[in-house]
């Protein structure tokens, strides 16, 4: 590339998380969560509170970490020379609604927009699902997109514990403390209503078995407490 920056590329506001924003990309591209322009992802970073988000209608692979866009938590922009996603209210109110949260990851998944045109949650259907995203995982009522209205209708369905929103005749939206976990309740999420849709289908149109929603606490502990290896400090 020959363009001339305004600055040099060591001195780019908040490098290191631009770059995760365009390697996010690129990673939801290649799993499939992602197509063509469609979808967002944004993360925080801890110390300035400012967002790197990703730019508007540039698609993945020609995104640079010079085209993420540094905004503000009012979604003004800071720095960038592009113009940030049209979804920056939504990841933005979030961001003020829940400070825990540190990355955000906006899908259209296919299966997460069948359940949202038809069902007021994903219900428990999968084991995986209900640990990483809870019993259920709410539906928004239908919101503006590109507006507060957008953002507002997510906050009416969030608490403290959601990990995941389904947004009503839209798609998919994660949280997390990293883009690698926001990406992995995407998936595990799509992969709940994959299933759920399927088991419709299968069943006629009657709702399939659910796991029981009384053993889900109880569950969760033990695999908050036993899951995996023991945890590391600082792994991100
Ligand atoms: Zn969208």
């Amino acid at each position: 590339m020959t363009a001339r920056r305004g600055r040099g590329e060591s001195e780019m506001l908040l490098k290191d998380l631009r770059e995760k924003v365009v390697a996010v990309g690129l990673e939801a591209l290649e799993r499939g969560i992602v197509h063509g322009t469609a979808g967002n992802m944004s993360i925080r970073d801890e110390e300035s509170g400012l967002i790197a988000i990703s730019p508007s209608g540039i698609p993945y692979p020609e995104t640079t970490a010079a085209d993420v866009v540094i905004v503000n938590d009012q979604g003004e922009v800071v720095d960038g020379r592009r113009k940030p996603s049209s979804e920056t209210p939504l990841h933005t109110m979030v961001m003020r609604a829940r400070p825990d949260v540190r990355a955000v990851v906006h899908t259209h998944a296919h299966f997460s927009t069948v359940v949202s045109c038809i069902r007021p949650y994903l219900p428990p259907i999968l084991t995986e699902v209900c640990l990483v995203a809870g019993a259920r995982v709410p539906v928004t009522r239908y919101g503006l997109t590109g507006t507060p209205d957008f953002g507002e209708s997510v906050l009416e369905v969030l608490d403290p514990e959601t990990k995941a929103v389904i947004l009503r005749n839209h798609g998919l939206i994660s949280f997390g403390d990293s883009f690698a976990s926001a990406l992995a309740i995407s998936e595990v999420v799509e992969e709940a209503a994959k299933v759920y849709v399927h088991a419709l289908a299968a069943n006629g149109g009657r709702e399939p078995e659910m796991v029981p929603e009384e053993l889900i606490p109880e569950m969760t502990e033990r695999f908050r407490a036993g899951y995996g290896q023991p945890k590391e400090a600082g792994v991100g």
